[in-house]
């Protein structure tokens, strides 16, 4: 890099700074913005005299917004350094254990969010500011004082600084840009983003709307006497702050990487987003000693994740075609590896989305690959399009028969019962877990059958014979004896399996075992005003069954009389117990398969959902439990180990 390269860079990053922290709308993702400050930061390391004073390693980074009122911290707010790998972490001990032999470590997540400065005197909050320059920040007290998790009084009384990151989970962002993309409103990128807009409002009830969490990850002026930070610590959440779902203390080099392996595999089971781990020195008297560059204190430093937000290019968008006939766009990007997997596909969710978002072909955008979800791009980079970028052009005619789309709005639906995508689907999930549950018949394996000539429909997957399978391609004598043994087991399935097996539009599992309950084999038969009748169901429902019901009866009782499916016997009414007419969650691993406990569970009269909310009576967790845990503690849902779910049961059958 020479001067001129390095100017631009400098300036480079501070547009970039510029969109981040005032707009929260960035224009890149933090990798590509740690590259070139990491280039910045080489060339200044050779070129000490010409180091610009507006360069972004020169002071910290927020930039401070017209429209709040300032005001000056007590003591300096600090940046951190970053690492990003053993080779960083190994340098950065080295440099650290120079300065002092003698010292521990205090390792906790580096929470994704926005930093917050609170001023307490005789016990009261007093001030809230945003970390600004580090020396000034803007006085936000009262979308502060909003926050539920920032006590308003504490019990130590001499005046203090406490340091902390307001973040908001994952499960409330995208709760937020829901409701913003329902309002027509812009979406924020990422929770990152919308916690630090969410802070710095000029209206606090929007500030209050948004559930924010405060947690606490030091102090600045106190007059606190530990000779330990996690001691301070220890302190500080007994005044009634958050504590962090993981800290630790630590020696060397060996026990830190375990910490940070660990904290990485974890990641997504955090409710609020971590980007890295903050290793600090734990030993306040070092810790002094050591100081501060002009921007970050040497006692500490930022280990990185792998980054989950990459750019690349829409390559084009495909069509598919699901069982009903909807179609789902799907964006093909460049490929791009993302902490170790390259992602090649997007999820588009509907033709609204493509639209909202103004998504065209060869834009660059930002993908977020995070856990199991499936990648999605959460921004694209308008300011980077050239004049070559195409808009989508809706499609009118199915891309597999070509038969006439109906447009409704937000999906586009292939009307042909017998287009082959819409069959090959329906097989698929006709034989799916929550339907028959047929082992040995994946999508692969459906697409065969079809494509062979031998199955045009589920019916006929009851007349396979094994010579025909062996002529298949790939078809040897066990794997296809196999697929005629499961076939076969599907014979005699419970009544609701049946059901679900049909695929009818709106009517899923719960809705499924309803009909069977109340109706067993005479569901075709039942009215509209029966079927509504029915806990759970709505009119959409009942007329998509109906609907259903009318256009397909003949096929309907052909599988009934192949699959002899098995009608629910008249259920006693449970007898009273703790979970009769509850709602019940199980989470985690428990020493039998959480199917069974459910079909017990179901058994005593309990309702078992699949998601924690306000109308959830009992969690019953095992083993491992994660953010369902969370969730239940932080509505109040009472929580019992399988144990205790065990002796309440067995109490009440005495
Ligand atoms: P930083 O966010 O990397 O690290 C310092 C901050 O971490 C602290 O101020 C604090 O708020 C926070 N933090 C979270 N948990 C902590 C903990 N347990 N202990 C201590 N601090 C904790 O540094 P920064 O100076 O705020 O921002 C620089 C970073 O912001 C860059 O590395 C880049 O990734 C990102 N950035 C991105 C863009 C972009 O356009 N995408 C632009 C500017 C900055």
């Amino acid at each position: 890099m020479n001067f001129n390269e390095y100017e631009k860079a400098v300036e480079q990053l501070n547009l970039y700074s510029h969109h981040y922290y005032v707009l929260d709308d960035p224009l890149t993702t933090d990798e590509v913005y740690d590259k070139l400050y990491h280039e910045v930061l080489e060339f200044e390391e050779c070129n000490k005299d010409k180091i610009l004073k507006n360069s972004p390693t020169q002071r910290v980074g927020d930039i401070i917004s017209e429209g709040f009122t300032k005001a000056a911290h007590l003591s300096r707010m600090w940046s951190l350094e970053d690492i990003f790998d053993a080779d960083g972490l190994k340098a950065w001990l080295k440099k650290t254990y120079k300065l002092d032999k003698n010292i521990s470590f205090y390792c906790e997540p580096k929470f994704d969010g926005a930093s917050l400065n609170l001023i307490y005197e005789n016990g009261v909050l007093l001030k809230g500011i945003t970390r600004g320059d580090g020396t000034i920040g803007e006085l936000i007290t009262q979308n502060v004082k909003t926050i539920r998790s920032i006590p308003l009084s504490i019990k130590h009384k001499q005046t203090i600084e406490i340091r902390g990151e307001v973040v908001i989970f994952k499960n409330e962002f995208e709760k937020i840009n829901e409701a913003r993309l329902k309002a027509k409103e812009a979406v924020f990128a990422n929770p990152r983003n919308a916690a630090a807009g969410s802070l710095r409002q000029l209206d606090s009830s929007i500030t209050a709307s948004r559930n924010l969490v405060f947690l606490p990850y030091g102090v600045g002026e106190n007059s606190l006497e530990h000779k330990l930070l996690s001691e301070k610590m220890q302190y500080i959440y007994s005044c009634g702050f958050r504590k962090p779902p993981q800290s630790s203390t630590c020696q060397g080099f060996d026990e830190i990487e375990a910490i940070y392996e660990r904290m990485k595999q974890d990641r997504d089971s955090y409710p609020m987003m971590l980007d890295g781990m903050v290793i600090k020195v734990d030993e306040i008297a070092s810790q002094i000693d050591m100081g501060y560059t002009v921007k970050v204190p040497r006692f500490s430093v930022a280990y990185k994740f792998p980054a989950v937000e990459k750019i690349t290019t829409v390559k084009s968008i495909v069509l598919q075609v699901g069982r009903s006939g909807v179609v789902t766009p799907v964006a093909q990007v460049e490929p791009t590896d993302i902490d170790g997997v390259v992602v090649e596909r997007a999820t588009l969710h509907n033709f609204d989305e493509i639209d909202r978002k103004d998504i065209r072909l060869k834009d660059k955008v930002i993908i977020l690959r995070s856990g199991d979800v499936i990648p999605k791009i959460i921004k694209v980079l308008t300011h980077e399009r050239d004049g070559s970028q195409l808009p989508f052009v809706r499609p009118t005619l199915c891309p597999v028969c070509s038969g006439e789309l109906l447009d409704e709005g937000v999906l586009l639906k292939c009307q042909n019962l017998k287009c082959e995508a819409r069959i090959i689907n329906s097989i698929i999930y006709f034989a799916s877990k929550p339907c028959l549950n047929i082992d040995g018949l994946g999508d692969k394996i459906v697409e065969a059958l079809y494509n062979s000539g031998l199955v045009k429909n589920v019916t006929d997957l009851f007349s396979l014979t094994l010579e025909e399978l062996l002529k298949l391609e790939g078809f040897k004598e066990k794997k296809s004896q196999n697929l005629l043994n499961s076939l076969q087991n599907a014979k005699g399935c419970d009544f609701w399996r049946f059901i679900n097996s049909l695929g009818i539009e709106h009517i899923g599992e719960v809705a499924s075992k309803t009909l069977s309950n109340a109706f067993g084999a005479s569901f075709i038969d039942a009215s509209k005003e029966q079927i509504v009748a029915c806990e759970g169901i709505g009119e959409e429902m009942a007329e998509s069954l109906l609907e259903f019901v009318r256009v397909n009866k003949e096929t309907i009782l052909e599988l009934q009389k192949i699959l002899q499916p098995k009608e629910p016997i008249k259920k006693e009414e449970a007898k009273e117990n703790p979970f009769k007419s509850k709602t019940v969650v199980l989470t985690g691993t428990m020493s039998q398969s959480r199917g069974e406990i459910k079909d017990m569970l179901e058994s005593l009269g309990a309702k078992v959902s699949g998601s924690v909310s306000k109308k959830t009576d009992f969690l019953i967790y095992g083993e491992d439990a994660g953010s369902k845990y969370d969730k239940a503690m932080s509505l109040g849902v009472v929580c019992l180990e399988e144990e205790e779910m065990k002796k309440l049961i067995s109490k009440d059958s005495l």
